[in-house]
């Protein structure tokens, strides 16, 4: 039988089965262009074609964000819970399993603990991909570990946000997480610890008017919509028309909301200047 069994079994199973072909394996950038997924990786989720940045997964940020993207990940407290019972088209329970399997996180962020260019430092990572990167409890909850741990470890924080806003389906709760999320940062600028916000796209709502925008130095990745209302809801209410490239990096720049917009290959080695010039202003206690 041994010969069924080893060598004309596999064989016809071969002829059979489908090839197990990778998902994601082709990305399509907005002005149409396919990337093979490995040269995506090595331009760092920018399109060579029209120079997009791409939104990342919270995981590849933090790949490309450290040395040898190497980093520690900090176990973000589950406490995923449906307050309000909530359900629209579907349960708001199944949506949080849905994308907790998508995206093989608990939540909307992450906590790592990685070197740039060799100085310390804690990040709290965003990803659109969960739930448009919404802010609710647990998030709220990542976001207070993440500055007690960098108060603790006296590290500096460099928090990036990727954000629709405030998480709707926990009504209120999402809410107080503004308040609490800038109490919690205070106590880092508080005790001269540096706090860094790279806004990436979209930094928008609740997030936007919160954490996002308190940040010791503010960098914006290039092309990234930032703000806090919706353009259309603006143009509504003051009755008139915005400009074409209102609440975007360069835009926010030209009228001194950001201080610098910095492209994606050149986000680590800005980063790692800053820090140094931070990191020795707080050690000659200015
Ligand atoms: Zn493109």
């Amino acid at each position: 039988m041994n010969w069924l069994t080893n060598y004309i079994k596999p064989k016809l199973q071969s002829l059979v089965k489908k090839r197990d072909i990778p998902k994601n394996l082709w990305l399509k950038c907005q002005c149409g262009t396919m990337i093979y997924y490995k040269d995506y990786e090595k331009s760092l989720g920018v399109c060579d074609q029209c120079g997009t940045h791409i939104r990342l997964s919270s995981s590849m940020r933090v790949k490309f964000l450290f040395d040898e993207g190497k980093y520690e990940k900090i176990k973000v407290p589950s406490n995923n819970n449906d307050p309000l019972s909530f359900k629209d088209k579907r349960k708001y329970k199944d949506r949080l399993k849905e994308a907790q399997k998508r995206t093989k996180e608990n939540d909307a962020v992450i906590i790592a603990e990685g070197k740039i260019e060799n100085i310390s430092v804690l990040a709290i990572v965003f990803d659109f991909n969960f739930m448009g990167g919404s802010m609710g409890v647990s998030v709220g909850d990542s976001i207070v570990k993440g500055s007690e741990l960098s108060l603790k470890k006296n590290l500096p924080l460099i928090i990036i946000p990727s954000s629709g806003g405030a998480r709707m389906q926990e009504g209120i709760l999402s809410l107080m997480q503004m308040p609490r999320t800038v109490a919690a940062i205070k106590k880092v600028k508080d005790n001269k610890i540096p706090y860094i916000v790279v806004l990436t796209d979209p930094t928008t709502g609740g997030v936007c008017a919160s954490f996002a925008m308190l940040g010791d130095i503010l960098i914006a990745e290039k092309d990234a919509t930032i703000g806090f209302a919706g353009r259309r809801v603006i143009e509504q209410t003051i009755k008139e028309t915005i400009p074409e490239n209102f609440q975007t990096s360069d835009y926010l720049l030209e009228h001194g909301m950001v201080d610098m917009v910095v492209h994606r290959k050149d986000l680590k080695k800005k980063l790692a200047k800053i820090l140094k010039f931070l990191l020795k202003k707080s050690q000659n206690n200015f």
